[in-house]
């Protein structure tokens, strides 16, 4: 094996564990959230895609010869960033978490790029064609949360102001 496709397989093993950390942190998100339907729902969508990536990054190792079984090894890459993200109990945990969310989705795009790289340099289309869907996912979540954002804001101080109703979830 080459050592271009070595690293794109790391790669793609990070990649997954990546993703696995994402569904956790996405579950907790949504498990959660109360009050702000809008962000509740695009995350909802944003988990079942990221449910679809791990699929598309298992077939795409098994495709290039990785054990199943390699795939544990690569979890907990990711440990410091999820407890950031589990350590929601906040009292603005809705705008740090839409913040955390916002950099996670960011570390993906730039870890789908790196793997579009990789792919093209190992003469491998599909695999890049692969990273190159869910890239786009990515994008398109980072840009919501981006959008997003102010009126997030706007909504969590303006129910803080409230007695007696919630602005954190
Ligand atoms: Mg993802
Ligand atoms: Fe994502």
């Amino acid at each position: 094996m080459t050592d271009r496709t070595q690293n794109l397989l790391t790669w793609l093993r990070d990649a997954h564990a990546m993703e696995q950390q994402a569904e956790k942190m996405l579950s907790a998100q949504v498990s959660r959230l109360e009050h702000y339907p809008a962000l509740r729902t695009r995350i909802e969508q944003h988990l079942e895609e990221t449910r679809g990536q791990q699929q598309i990054l298992e077939a795409t190792l098994r495709r290039l010869g990785s054990q199943p079984s390699m795939l544990k090894d690569s979890g907990g890459k990711l440990m410091a960033f999820g407890q950031t993200m589990g350590g929601m109990a906040v009292s603005d945990e809705v705008v740090k978490g839409a913040m955390s969310g916002y950099v996670f989705e960011n570390m993906e795009i730039a870890s789908y790029t790196v793997l579009i790289a990789a792919a093209g340099a190992a003469n491998d289309v599909e695999t890049q064609r692969a990273c190159e869907e869910i890239l786009m996912q990515e994008i398109a979540m980072a840009d919501w949360i981006l959008r997003h954002l102010p009126e997030l804001t706007e909504a969590f101080l303006q129910r803080s102001e409230v007695p007696g109703v919630t602005a954190k979830r």
